[in-house]
């Protein structure tokens, strides 16, 4: 049998390295950006277009290349950065691998052109597909400029699987501000299709966080700063009451390296306790500087996960660091010994008799005393369960009501899990009791009315037990329902505005609402961008008592969540944001017709037991499972 190993040819080999270093086009501009840094530009300039699908381009003044080296650069394992294994433990730089433009050039069409400082013409070298098609030289300025063209236009199945463009768009806007908040001093500008994103002049720290995030932000950011033998943190934290509901501007760096770290996320977090809410972020920027030698950037081919080597300790000094930032500010609350008025215990006066203390109690309490009231009034068996005075929320204290289903789910939890998914099942479709098929027994006489509980969740009795719907989730549920097949069977109506109003957007949105327009005007808006001006002259009907704007602008932030998390279409994606801005919130006072409505249309869609956003609408009780608990 002849010998069956080959060396891959070079090619196949940086298509698949490639796979490692570039999953996407931000992918690209991280290692740009890079190189330029790595080159000591003090100008790097950004040029997208559509999500950098079409071309990523990296203009810098940094020192350039020779004719030679612009050709070398392009080898796999070809780079200036380090001679021997030792200087890996001594790195300033921020490329070391020299795969990168290898990498790119396999996947991509490179047009790189450089030049050095000290010589009169530059070098011009197209690259496709890891092929060098020509090199000439060319007049140009100092520096380098590399345009990375139809990025994976030779590995189809990658190309595909990259999200929509305002996905892409997003990412290359985030790969930009991890590189422009840790290096100030570079001059950086972002230009995306033909849309100036950001100018961002050489400055300090403070001003270049306020100039990305706007002069709202002065007021906000409070200094960090702390040495110790092992780290020096510096940076800034927000204020608590500008803490978000998404992590997005939490930003580490180490040794001027953007890096990801849950665990020190977490000691930030521990800083804020009692401060912030729970579910609540505090966005912060905070620069760690440490010995080379004490991390190890090595473990993920992208970088953005670092090892360090005394992470407890360190976690101990950020959170430190930070409680104590927030306190010079007089942020933290002063432990302060003043008692709450109820506290208050006058002094004994002499010969003054010592009264008992008085506990308010309420003679006439009993939890089941609903229970009680129904099983009077009701047929009795098995089903007197399912009417347990739920009839009658209003002498229910609710919160009493949701310890008995908080407990209720704990016991559930616990039994075994495919019982639950099983009675989860038959809840929807058979055991429920339809309007139209029982308008005439007794049961439909009870599911008449439905309870609301706690303001939330719709209690509402099936023949063998009760449902707890959650409102707001349902009411999701039947809203994209609604808008999807209403987009796609008639056009929804609209209703014009008297006056036409107008929303300014962040620059930074514009692109993200070029691509929204379409979808939205399908589902019923009628919007145009003009400059950065959003002009709303139609909404649909639906909306009509909601005021535009907030709309409108609701639909959008939703929209940029969604993006984020799932793989929707555009419209897809818009009918959602619209549904969870419309859908009847968590803590609204329901009507009876309302919950009879919303459980009535949550069982005619096209999915009763899960929201569009994948979660659980509707959680079933069963008599056994509540017979069981009184054992
Ligand atoms: P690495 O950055 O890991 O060394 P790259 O593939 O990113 O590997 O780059 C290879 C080499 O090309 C670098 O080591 C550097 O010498 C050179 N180079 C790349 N980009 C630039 C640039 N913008 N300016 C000057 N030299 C560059
Ligand atoms: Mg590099």
């Amino acid at each position: 049998m002849s010998d069956l190993i080959k060396l891959l040819p070079d090619h196949i080999a940086n298509q698949i390295a490639a796979g490692e270093v570039v999953q996407r086009p931000a992918s690209v501009v991280k290692e740009l950006i890079e190189n330029s840094i790595d080159a000591g530009a003090s100008t790097i300039n950004l040029i997208a277009k559509d999500g950098g699908r079409t071309l990523v381009q990296i203009i810098d003044n940094g020192s350039g290349m020779s004719a030679i080296d612009a050709r070398m650069a392009f080898e796999r394992h070809a780079t200036s950065k380090i001679a021997s294994a030792d200087d890996l433990f001594l790195l300033h730089t921020k490329g070391f691998r020299g795969e990168a433009l290898a990498s790119i050039a396999a996947i991509s069409h490179v047009c790189l052109r450089t030049k050095l400082h000290d010589q009169e013409l530059g070098s011009e070298i197209v690259n496709e597909g890891s092929k060098i098609c020509g090199q000439e030289p060319v007049m140009m300025a100092n520096g380098t400029s590399i345009a990375v063209k139809n990025l994976f236009y030779n590995v189809p199945a990658r190309r595909n699987f990259l999200g929509k463009n305002t996905t892409e768009y997003r990412k290359i806007l985030e790969e930009f501000l991890r590189i422009a908040l840790v290096h100030p001093e570079i001059n950086m500008t972002f230009h995306h299709n033909d849309d100036e994103i950001y100018n961002l002049p050489s400055e300090g720290l403070r001003q270049r966080i306020v100039r990305v995030y706007g002069n709202k932000f002065n007021q906000r950011l409070v200094p960090v700063n702390e040495e110790t033998d092992i780290i020096k943190v510096s940076g800034f934290v927000l204020k608590p009451e500008f803490a978000k509901t998404s992590r997005d501007q939490s930003y580490f760096f180490v040794n001027n390296r953007y890096f990801k770290d849950r665990y020190f996320n977490h000691a930030v977090s521990q800083a804020y306790e009692g401060l912030i809410p729970s579910g609540k972020f505090p966005p912060y920027f905070l620069y760690f500087e440490v010995p080379t030698k004490s991390i190890d950037v090595n473990v993920h081919p992208t970088k953005t996960e670092i090892k360090f080597e005394e992470n407890q300790a360190i976690y101990a000094i950020i959170r430190s660091a930070v409680k104590l930032a927030l306190g010079q500010f007089n942020i933290a609350p002063t432990l302060d010994f003043e008692q709450e008025p109820s506290f208050n215990i006058p002094a004994l006066k002499k010969g003054e008799q010592v009264k008992m203390p008085e506990i308010k109690v309420d003679p006439n309490f009993n939890p089941f005393k609903s229970t009680a009231a129904v099983t009077q009034s009701s047929g009795g068996g098995s089903r007197r369960m399912s009417t347990v005075g739920f009839g009658e929320s209003k002498s229910i204290d609710p919160s009493v009501w949701e310890n008995f289903y908080g407990d209720a789910k704990a016991t559930e939890d616990a039994a075994s899990t495919s019982d639950l998914e099983k009675s989860v099942d038959d809840s929807a479709g058979v055991e429920f009791q339809t309007i139209e098929s029982s308008m005439n027994n007794e049961m439909a006489v009870q599911r008449k009315k439905p309870t609301q509980i706690n303001e939330k969740y719709i209690l509402t009795s099936i023949k063998n037990g009760f449902l707890l719907i959650d409102q707001y989730r349902a009411h999701c549920r039947i809203l994209y329902d609604q808008y999807l097949l209403n987009a796609e069977e008639v056009k929804i109506e609209s209703q014009q505005l008297l006056f036409a109003e107008e929303i300014t957007v962040d620059k930074t949105d514009l692109f993200i609402w070029k691509e929204l327009s379409p979808a939205l005007n399908e589902l019923g808006f009628e919007t145009v961008i003009d400059k950065s001006q959003i002009i709303i002259s139609a909404v649909p009907t639906s909306l009509e008592n909601k005021n535009p704007q907030r709309a409108i602008i609701d639909v959008f932030e939703g929209f940029k969540v969604n993006q984020q998390n799932n793989d929707l279409d555009l419209k897809a994606s818009v009918a959602l944001s619209m549904a969870s801005a419309l859908a009847t919130k968590g803590g609204n006072k329901l009507t009876s017709e309302e919950m009879q409505y919303i459980t009535d249309a949550l069982f005619a869609s096209s999915s009763p037991q899960l929201s569009p956003h994948g979660k659980k609408i509707i959680e079933t009780f069963t008599m056994d499972e509540i017979t069981k608990r009184f054992n």
